[in-house]
Parts: structure tokens; sequence; C-alpha cells
């Protein structure tokens, strides 16, 4: 009897092997039962006198009860921050770049109760809040605390001046990361702001707002109203900002856009995406592979960058797809708080619902669904890593963001087709291309409508990179020297 052929590439490790868990300590992080929101440095009683309940996605265990700030509420964050302003924006430049460094060495020593509180409230893996999510909200800190004494270098003979109160939303998907991408250079250009965070995930703001006492920033400097879209729209329209900044979807982004129509505020809006991860036939493939799940299967794909369509050449498709499946079949998805898993919960129930209506989307239209065979837990909202094959450029799977770990296969033949098949799309954030030659790298940048487009790779951040949309994706830039430009008039 002949020996049967294993695949050359096969990973004997998927065979019966079972990885024991290794939990991350969950009583490094206590909630209170009930949070107020906090303004003018301490947290207070809502006068709405309204709560909602936060749930832990992977086991829908409540986790605390928070604050749902009505009109009155964020009228009076608004307050705090315009008075804390009269002072903060006169405060010596070098003194405020302290403040900054202290919350970021904060964020530092709390990093571990941290990113447990974020797995938890948030349902992501602890080796993403661990190894991305902290070290990433420390990094921006550091790096604009830089910038906060060095405004007159930044942009020369402009004058660089504070707006006034920023009011800043964020979405579920790095509640901590994403507040610390719209604090962080709103404080160092001499800003105070009022943020409300995702009603999904308030918790790592609350605990943010201790951080701030802990690194003294001054009373009223930063104010967190806790809520759901209508506290939002309350801040969008509450007199006395002088800044909005918006990350989510599309749609709202429109409505804030609109509600600004005639008002003489300044507005940034990161919105959503639909990123083209462009694989060539002469690249490394396994790299590629890795590149690939880490750019859909990263955070459940609940990234605004997600790398949601695979466009591949053609003549390595069925190669490339092989590979892919095989190390889709490794993937762990289970307890964020176990350090070795791969693909956490999915954020709501609501989400869950809206991923599995766009599955069926694709399934109905014909495209050829692969998920591994994997136990997803009973309790909690869950979805297995997906990929479609067969997929055409006019199917919702290829057009719509599914903010899922959901990835679509489509192929092209030359780079003018990958060009034009990426940038048929209504948005415009990310991109990446895979290949070994440079010159083609820049030759495809070149020609792609996308904020950011990764060479080689995926899913990288850094706070000295500007990041941002095109199209529907939204417009201004956060990170680097253009994210001080959002916070800041010139005279
Ligand atoms: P969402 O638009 O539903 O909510 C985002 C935030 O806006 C939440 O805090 C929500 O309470 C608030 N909100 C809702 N309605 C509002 C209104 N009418 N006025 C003011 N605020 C309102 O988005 P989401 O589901 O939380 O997040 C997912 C979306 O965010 C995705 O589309 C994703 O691509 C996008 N996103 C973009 C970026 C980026 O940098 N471009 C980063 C992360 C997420």
């Amino acid at each position: 009897m002949g020996a049967v052929e294993k695949p050359r590439d096969a990973l004997p490790v998927t065979a019966g092997w079972e990885y024991a868990s290794s939990l991350e300590g969950r009583e490094i992080v206590s909630f209170e039962e009930r949070y107020g929101l906090f303004i003018g440095g301490d947290h207070v009683t809502p006068r709405s006198r309204s709560w909602f309940t936060t749930v832990s996605p992977s086991t829908e265990e409540p986790l605390a009860e928070v604050a749902q700030a009505g009109p009155r509420d964020v009228a009076l964050a608004v307050e705090a921050a315009q008075e804390a302003f009269e002072r903060w924006s006169t405060w010596r430049p070098a003194e405020r770049a302290k403040v900054l460094f202290r919350i970021a060495r904060v964020l530092q020593e709390r990093a571990r109760e941290l990113a447990v509180a974020e797995s938890l409230d948030g349902g992501k893996p602890i080796k993403e809040s661990r190894d991305v999510d902290l070290p990433l909200a420390a990094a921006h800190f550091f790096y604009y605390a830089g910038w906060a004494d060095k405004l007159e270098y930044a942009f020369p003979g402009r004058r660089p001046r504070p707006l006034g109160v920023a009011a800043q939303i964020v979405p579920w998907n790095f509640p901590l990361l994403m507040l610390a991408w719209k604090i962080a250079p709103a404080l160092a250009c001499g800003n105070t702001v009022v943020l409300k965070p995702a009603e999904t995930t308030p918790l790592t703001a609350l605990l943010f707002a201790d951080v701030c006492r802990q690194a003294e920033v001054p009373p009223g400097v930063v104010n967190i109203v806790t809520g759901d879209g209508s506290t939002g729209a309350h801040l969008v329209r509450a007199d006395g900002i002088a800044k909005v900044a918006f990350t989510g979807s599309t749609e709202v982004g429109k409505a804030i856009q609109r509600e600004l129509a005639g008002r003489d505020i300044p507005l940034t809006l990161e919105l959503g995406g639909k990123a083209a991860n462009i694989v060539f036939d002469d690249c490394a493939l396994d790299q590629a592979v890795e590149g690939i799940v880490n750019g859909i299967y990263f955070n459940q794909g609940h990234v605004c960058c997600a790398g949601s369509r695979l466009l591949v050449q053609e003549s390595i498709h069925d190669q490339l797809v092989r590979k892919l499946k095989r190390r889709m079949a490794t993937l762990r998805v289970g307890d964020p708080l176990d350090k070795n898993t791969d693909v956490g919960a999915i954020n709501s129930k609501a989400q869950l619902d809206r991923i599995t209506e766009l599955v069926q989307s694709g399934t109905d239209e014909g495209a050829e669904l692969y998920q591994p065979p994997c136990r997803l837990p009973e309790k909690g909202w869950w979805f297995a890593p997906t990929v479609f094959t067969n997929v055409a450029q006019s199917h919702r799977i290829a057009q719509e963001e599914i903010f899922g770990p959901v990835l679509s296969v489509l192929t092209f033949r030359t780079p003018d087709e990958a060009v034009e098949k990426a940038n048929n799309t209504m948005y415009g954030l990310s991109a990446g291309v895979w290949t070994e030659k440079g010159s083609r790298i820049l030759w495809m940048a070149d020609r792609l409508r996308s904020g950011v487009v990764w060479g080689n790779t995926f899913n990288r951040f850094d706070p000295a990179s500007p990041f941002g949309g095109y199209k529907e994706s939204g417009f201004g830039r956060e990170g680097g020297r253009h994210g001080l430009e959002a916070y800041l008039r010139f005279e």
C-alpha cells in the first residue's frame, strides 16, 4: 500500500490538537454597578434619570448600568467644557504636553485592566485589546504630547489657535482607541472635549474618565456623556460646540453633515469602508494569506478598513483559496478572555442580525460559501469566519459593508482591471497590494482611491501616519501632523 501523500504545506498542529485554555484574569477589572456621566471632573447623576445596561456580547451577562444622557445633560457637559476651555487654552503648551504624557503613562500602567474591560464589553479577543488597542491608544497620547508645544513648527507662519469645545462621537469597534484618536490631538491643540462613546461599549470611556483624574487632567477638559444615537444627536445640536468629529457609519455621518449645514462648525467624518486586498501572482503567497486573514478576521471584521474584498489574480485563484481555507481552519473562535482566541464575539445582536442577513443574500445571489468546521459557544453572539467565492461585482456582499468576519473573493487578470474593480465602490478608506514588485505597489497606490494603501501588509496603524477616507468613507484625517489641523484655526 502506497503512503498517503500529505499536502506539503499542511500544518500538523491542526490534526487532533487541542489548546488548553489560557484565561486572562477577569478579576483585574471591577465595574461599578452604575455609572453617572463624567462632567466637570466628577461622575454626576444624569438629569434625564435614565439608564441602560451594557452587556458582555460573549455571555450576554450584564456588566453595569450606564447613564442615558438627555439634552440637559449634554448642555451641562458642553458648559463645563466651555468653562474649562477659558483656562486650558491659555496654559503653557509644554504644561499641556505633560498632561498628555501622564495620560499615556497611566494608560500603560493600567493596560491590563483596560484590555480586559475592552474585551468584556466589546467581545474582541484579549490578544488584540492587549497587543493592539491599548499600546496604540497610549502611543497616540505620547505622539500628540510631543506636538503640543510645537504647533508653531507644525504650521510655520500660520499662527495656530485652538477651536474651543470639540464634540466627539465614536463607534463600538475600537472604543478606547477611537477615543484616543479623538481626544489626544484635540487636547494637544488646546481644545476641551465632550466625547460620546457607543452605547454597546461605554465602559472603557468611563474608566478613561478615571485615568483623566489620575493624570490630573483639569476638571472639564475631558467630559464623557454616555447614551445612544439620540445623545449623539443632542451633542451635535448643542450650543457652544466649536467642532464635531465623528467616527461611525456613513448613514449617520451624512445625517450629521445635514444637521451642521449652515452652522460654522468644522466637521471631520471617519466613515465606513469596503477595502480591496489585491493579490498579484508574483507575491509571497503564504505571507499574503496571513495578511488576508489579518485583514478580514481581525476584530471579527468589525474594522472600517477591513480587507473585505479579496481581489486575486486569476492564475493563482485556486491555489490561494485552498491555502486560505486551510489557514481559516486553524482560527480559534471563542472566549475573548482566552489568550488563544483569534476570533471573538460579535459586538451586538443587531450586528449579528445584519451580518446574517448579508451572508444570506450572498448565498441567494449565487456566491459559494465556505466556513471551517468550528463549534460556536451557545450563549452570546457569534459568527464563524466565512469566505465567499464565485462573487460577482454586483453582489451585495461585494458592495455593502458587512462589518463582520466575511470575505468576498473576486478575480482580475491585469493591474488595470484590479484598479478598476478595487475603485468600483462608494467607499475609499483603505486597500492592500501584494506583489514582489515595489514599482507596482507605487503604480497601484497612485491609482487607488483609498486614504490608506498598504504594501505587502495590512491593518498597520501608527500615530504618526494620517488615516482617513475618500468618497463616502468621509473626509479629514486623524493621526500625524494632519490630525492636528482638524483641531486648529489659523490667524
Ligand atoms: P453608528 O454610526 O451607528 O454609530 C456611531 C456612533 O454614532 C455611536 O456612538 C452612536 O451612538 C452615534 N450615533 C448614532 N446615531 C447618531 C445621530 N443621529 N447623531 C449623532 N450620533 C449618532 O456606527 P457603528 O455601528 O457604531 O460603527 C460602525 C461604523 O463605524 C462602520 O460603518 C465603520 O466602518 C465605521 N467606522 C469608521 C472608522 C474610520 O476611521 N473611518 C473607524 C471605526 C468605525
